[in-house]
């Protein structure tokens, strides 16, 4: 094992899970047994609450001006010790290196937009009568959860982390079992940036955490990444035991490539999108609806599809099921009668035989009834589409269940604009392969891709990791009683 065994971090100390189940960490870069992670009880959880619980009244009531002192040194901590950081995430979840550098740079962005907070949680105030004020603040909810999943083990935990705590939360988080590892350094990092003991702890497991988490009656909010089919049960659960919660789901994204697009820029952001982080992205684009005649644009995607290479411009997926899962797909995509026009499937990576590689694959002719283009697939492979009118491929887009993001390649401003109007997606991208919005914009899909109020970052989570205070004042008995009083 090249690391030790992960510890759970509670109330500032790393301590040892009273579970006694674990689960090996292997890197699907070349099948290196990294470390092993423990799978925690409720008891576990329970001691992180309690913590939590304790700190909560001391970091709660620190003003916001201090609390967010500590993420301006934890931005720098991560700037630091960047290469460091980038590599356990390379190591751990499989993208190449310079993935996982963009990873962290997010983290420092998301940290950063928290040291704004104090600038955009000003509550409001108002002479409603003769001498009396209503006034609004955001308070925050006590003990908060974070339950997130495998494929940015950086940049997904740091959508919550900064901003919930900085709004004066404690939190508990439970990291993917799959890569547990960076969420570790993160905590040694929010320490030394001075955070207080028990303000940010870490329970790791699987199911039965995640479970423990939407009923332990000390926890008030719980936000979810992950599959759609998790995020269900997770909001089901958790606001079953009325708790606040806002589940992120899985994705099924469209490009809808119109030919008027620019055939260079267009087909290198195709490439790009598919097939970033291996594919695992939840804004990775996995549909094409090629509309009227592109071929010349679908020659260009397979010529830059051709330019990544596993191993080198293309990381790892997972591990071995998600792997044979993605080739199930291209195979009964193939049996079906799709095209396949580059084919990823048994890739082996010389040197690193272990490691779990899908090359590049683009699929063309296929049919919106194939599993290719209804399922998520989670891996480098594009599933290309063909109409003949923009407002067929909305209807396909339109028909998907999930709803994250969606993109037009045109140089027609009102096409994009129809688009724009029409798609049934949060977050669409315009000539842009991954529309993530940067902060202060907030990310977040609709329908099957999130459920609950409000978006996870940006100036929106601001609504979710808080509460209304309302108060109205009045200090001048002359001013009498009125109906308002
Ligand atoms: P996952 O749903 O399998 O796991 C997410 C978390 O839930 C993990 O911490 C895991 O331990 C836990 N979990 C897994 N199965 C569970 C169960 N049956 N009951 C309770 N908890 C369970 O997701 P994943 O494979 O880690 O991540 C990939 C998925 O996440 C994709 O679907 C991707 O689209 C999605 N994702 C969505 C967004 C978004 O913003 N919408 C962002 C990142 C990833």
């Amino acid at each position: 094992m090249k690391y030790a065994a992960v510890n759970n971090f509670i109330n500032g100390q790393f301590v040892k899970a009273q579970g006694s189940r674990t689960l090996d960490v292997i890197s699907p870069i070349d099948g290196n047994h990294l470390s092993s992670v423990p799978m925690s009880t409720a008891m576990d959880l329970n001691k992180a609450v309690n913590a939590a619980k304790v700190a909560f009244p001391g970091w709660s009531r620190t003003p916001i001006k201090e609390r967010v002192q500590v993420f301006f040194r934890y931005k720098y901590l991560l700037e630091k010790n960047l290469k460091e950081l980038s590599e356990l995430v390379q190591e751990e979840n499989g993208k190449t290196y310079g993935e996982a550098v963009a990873e962290i740079e997010k983290s420092i962005e998301l940290s950063e937009f928290a040291t704004s907070l104090p600038q955009l949680v000003t509550g409001e105030v108002l002479e409603v009568s003769k001498g009396v004020e209503c006034r609004t603040e955001h308070v925050p909810l006590g003990v908060v959860a974070s339950i997130v999943p495998f494929n940015f083990p950086s940049m997904v935990p740091n959508w919550t982390i900064p901003n919930a705590i900085a709004l004066g939360n404690c939190m508990i988080i439970k990291p993917s079992e799959k890569v547990p590892l960076s969420v570790g350094r993160l905590a040694s990092l929010l320490k030394e940036a001075g955070l207080p003991d028990g303000v940010f702890n870490v329970v790791h497991g699987d199911v039965e955490i995640v479970e423990a988490i939407c009923d332990h009656p000390g926890i008030e909010a719980v936000s979810f990444v992950g599959s759609t089919k998790v995020a269900k049960l997770v909001y089901q659960r958790s606001t079953h035991n009325f708790k606040r919660c806002l589940a992120l789901g899985g994705a099924k994204n469209h490009l809808m490539v119109l030919p008027d697009a620019i055939p260079g820029m267009t087909a290198q952001n195709v490439a790009a999108s598919m097939s970033g982080c291996a594919g695992q992205r939840c804004m990775a684009a996995s549909a094409m609806v090629a509309v009227g005649k592109v071929d010349h644009i679908i020659e260009k995607i397979c010529e830059e599809a051709r330019k990544i290479v596993p191993g080198k411009n293309l990381g790892a997926v997972i591990n071995q099921q998600s792997k044979d899962r993605i080739e199930r797909f291209i195979t009964e995509a193939e049996k079906d009668g799709a095209k396949i026009l580059v084919d990823g499937r048994k890739t082996v990576v010389q040197g690193k035989e272990k490691g779990t590689y899908v090359g590049p694959t683009v699929i063309d002719f296929v049919k919106p009834t194939m599993s290719v283009a209804t399922e998520e697939i989670f891996g480098p492979v594009i599933s290309i589409m063909r109409t003949n009118t923009v407002d067929e491929a909305l209807a396909i887009e339109n028909a998907n269940p999930y709803g994250n993001a969606a993109s037009v390649f045109t140089q027609s401003g009102g096409a994009a604009r129809y688009i724009i109007d029409n798609a049934s997606a949060g977050m669409i991208g315009v000539n842009v392969g991954v529309p993530v919005p940067r902060e202060p914009f907030s990310f977040g899909g609709w329908n099957e891709s999130k459920f609950g109020v409000g978006d996870i970052t940006g100036k929106s989570s601001i609504e979710f990791w808080t509460k209304l205070k309302k108060s109205t004042t009045k200090w001048n008995p002359e001013a009498g009683i009125n109906w308002m009083s």
